[in-house]
This record gives C-alpha cells, structure tokens and sequence, in this order.
C-alpha cells in the first residue's frame, strides 16, 4: 500500500464553510471597473441592471472570508470535495523524483469546476426574485453548469453558445437541452449585438467576447433576467476558492505543501481558485510556493497581451477593467480548448501577475495533446483539452526536478474530464491539429482597438 492514497477526500463536516476573499490581502488593489459608455468608476446601480446585489457586493468586498450560504453548502455537499489525487503513475513514467498531486474538478455534475460558481450564483438570483438567466458558453462547460444549476433551483437558462464550438461539440448543446436551457449559436439574430457581427460576418466563428455581448444585452433589456458570467469576475473567482480552500484541507491530511501550484489559464478562475488561498500564505507568512498560469500559445494573454483598460466584450457593453488584454477584437483562432480563447483576464489574476506573484507561460496546442495523451494512459482519466494546459506545464516542471534530482511537490488543477472533447483528440489523433502562431502583428492590430485611459 502507498503511504499517501491514490486519492485524498475530506469528511462531511470538514468541508469549507467560507470562500476566500483575495481582495483582502492584495499587496496593491485593482484598478476600479470603469463604465463602458462615460469611462468613470462603476457604481452598483451601473450593475443592478445585470446581476443580483449579493453578488455586487462580493464583487467589491474586502473580507477575508465570506459565508457560504447554507443553501450552496447543501449543493456542494452532493459532489464535493474533488479528489485531491496522487499521480504516482505518472510520475513513475516520466522517472522524476517530484510529487505531483492534481486536484479533480471533473468529478462534478457537468464535469468541470464551473458548478462551484454556478449554484451560488443561481442562488443568489434565485433570492432576489429573478426567474431567468442569460449567459455565454464558449466550449459548453459553463453552459452546461449553469443549466444543471438553473434547472436544481427552478429558473430558466438562455445560452448563447460561441459558434465554432456549437458545430465542433454537438453534444454539449445537447446536455444543455437534457438539462432545460434554450441554446442558440453565437453570434445570433437575435441580440442587436449579433446582428451587428452577422452583418459584418455572415460567416462568424463567433468568440466569447461576442457571445458576452449577446448574453449581457439579452439581461439587460429584461427585467426577470439576469446576466451570469463563468469566470473573470472578482465573486466567480471568489466561489472558486473553494478549491483551493478544500486542497489546503487535503494536503494538511498528508502533511505536503506545494512548491508550486499550476492551472490553466483561460480567464483565470480555475487558476485563481486552486491558487489564492495558498498565495495569501505567500503575502501573510512569507511561504515560498510558485504560481504558474498556463495559457495556450494561439491566445497568449497574460505572456504577451497589454496590462491596460479594455473593454469585456467585443460590443464594448461590459463594464472596462484593468487587465492583461490581446484588444477586445481579437478573434483566437478556432483552437481546441474553447475554454481558454478569452481576449482578456481576470483582472484580479492580472494585476496580481503585474505584481510579480503568479508567473505565465503559453504551450502551443500540439504539446499540450502531447501531454493530455502521456496523462490519460498514465493516470486513466481523460483531461479537457484546458486542463491539458496544466498537465503540460506539470510535466515541464517534473522533468526538470529529474535533471535537478530535487524532489519538489507539484499540484496542479485538472479543471475538467474531455469526454466531450472527442473530436478535439480525433484530429490530433488523425495528424490534423497544428500548431497556430500568435505574431506581432496580431498583437499591434488588436491593441489597435484598446482605449487609452490613464494607463500610458
Ligand atoms: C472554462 C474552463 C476553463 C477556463 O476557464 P478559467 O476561468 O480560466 O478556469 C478551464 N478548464 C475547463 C475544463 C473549463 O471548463
């Protein structure tokens, strides 16, 4: 028998009660979120017209911890906690002296960590009488979280589901339909926003920054509808904290703390999640442990985008927020990890790498089914392909501890499983996924389109 187990659970009872707040402890706060029309500091009346006051408040809160509602507590109890999981398999593959240890978020519902903030997110809604939501799913996972979520507390689900992965993940669409949501490809007609990109673009892969645009325009012109967000935001990585919250609990259990803490990085809040509460380690008692974003090498966001104020959404209706940003134009290209093609960050993720306590790296697209391929005949679960981004950045990391000989802990986020992601590993599979570059121009075109304000 291993000294640690395969897998590392918590009792009912110890289960974390509190999400924590980063805000509390940032060496230097974020920038306010600015008003996308008169580019002054948004007020929570700016807000109210979207998104429930609880979750206003959560935005701009500076506690250090937060309640978890009895309510989401209850929720969370029926697929929580993730198993913090050994990879003693593959470890002994890769012959490397380092612990790696992934915390599993595909052992929810929907199958990625984004039911940890869609079910205090329809609760609160739920609390303040609205009956309908509207959102944007880029690669279906938040989509589909939120339709279980939406369907669990009774309210109604509106998805606006970025074209390219409406066509390349059928399925999705699918599970969200099981589940009650009304799914439409985006960019629709039936926002003024997507009227405006078909007209443009009849042809349209469509983006998340569009799809927001829909979703928010949708909320806003309804008033039993509010608009809800699957990352980015300052209450969606508050929820997310859970995670690492739950990890902490887990390693305490076998005595290990992390040298590093790895995720993906797509807006930030899987990576936020698993890696906050132990930064706050890092800025309140001098612990040492590294934090690495993973982003894909086609939507180099934090490694090469612009620490400035720009806007959420293509249709310049989400409010403007200080963060690492490629221009609210850009378009990645149609990349394999839908999840991750976000022109922006979460501006909490941003301004805490312009700070120097996370580090970034991006992987191009090939290396990273490389390495999902290596995990899943090593440890028999199939990663998403975004998942896949911190899979690599681990073994990276692993096979220099087998140069170094240092036996270092590594714990990464294995956000979610791919088993709907299929079709993604058949064309790597078939020889048909290449690598797509992100170059210079790419970059000066899209910060073309950046306001300036305040940040030269
Ligand atoms: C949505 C998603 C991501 C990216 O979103 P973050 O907010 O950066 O976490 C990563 N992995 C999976 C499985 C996802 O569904």
């Amino acid at each position: 028998m291993k000294k640690v187990p395969y897998r590392v659970y918590l009792d009912e009872q110890e289960l974390p009660k509190q999400w924590y707040n980063i805000q509390a402890d940032m060496p230097v706060q974020c920038k306010p979120a600015l008003h996308p029309q008169t580019q002054q500091p948004i007020g929570p009346e700016d807000l109210a017209a979207i998104f429930p006051m609880e979750l206003i408040k959560q935005e701009v809160s500076q506690e250090r911890y937060i309640d978890i509602p009895e309510e989401v507590q209850e929720m969370y109890r029926s697929f929580r906690p993730s198993p913090l999981c050994r990879a003693y398999r593959l470890e002994e593959a890769l012959g490397t002296p380092a612990k790696i240890y992934y915390k599993y978020e595909g052992t929810t519902p929907s199958g990625s960590h984004k039911m940890n903030t869609a079910i205090p997110q329809v609760y609160y809604n739920k609390e303040a009488g609205i009956t309908r939501l509207a959102t944007e799913t880029g690669a279906g996972q938040w989509g589909s979280a939120l339709s279980i979520a939406a369907q669990m507390f009774g309210l109604e689900c509106m998805v606006y589901m970025v074209r390219i992965s409406y066509e390349q993940k059928p399925y999705r669409k699918s599970l969200m339909q099981t589940y009650g949501a009304n799914v439409v490809p985006s960019p629709s007609n039936q926002t003024n926003a997507g009227r405006a990109i078909l007209e443009k673009d009849p042809e349209s892969l469509g983006s998340l920054g569009i799809a927001i645009s829909e979703a928010v325009e949708d909320a806003a012109t309804r008033k039993d509808t509010s608009y809800a967000l699957g990352s980015v935001l300052n209450h969606v990585i508050l929820h997310q904290s859970i995670i690492g919250e739950e990890a902490i609990k887990q390693m305490e259990k076998i005595d290990e703390y992390p040298d590093m803490v790895i995720g993906c990085c797509g807006g930030g809040s899987n990576f936020a999640g698993i890696s906050f509460p132990f930064m706050k380690n890092n800025i309140k008692d001098g612990a040492k442990t590294r934090f690495i974003a993973v982003e894909p090498a086609a939507c180099p966001t934090l490694t090469k985008g612009k620490f400035a104020y720009d806007f959420g959404d293509t249709a310049k209706m989400a409010p403007i927020t200080m963060m690492y940003t490629l221009g609210h134009d850009f378009v990645p290209e149609g990349i394999h990890a839908g999840g991750l093609r976000y022109h922006g960050e979460s501006p909490l993720v941003s301004q805490l790498y312009h700070d120097g306590l996370i580090e970034g790296c991006a992987v191009p697209q090939t290396k990273v089914f490389e390495a999902a391929i290596q995990f899943a005949r090593a440890e028999a679960i199939l990663p998403a392909p975004e998942s896949a981004h911190a899979i690599q950045a681990a073994i990276e990391e692993a096979k220099k501890c087998k140069e170094t000989g240092e036996e270092k802990t590594i714990l990464f986020a294995l956000s979610g499983h791919g088993h709907f992601d299929l079709s993604a590993y058949e064309a790597y599979l078939s020889g048909k996924i290449c690598d797509v570059e992100y170059t210079e121009d790419m970059l000066n075109e899209g910060l073309r389109c950046v306001p300036s304000i305040g940040c030269k």
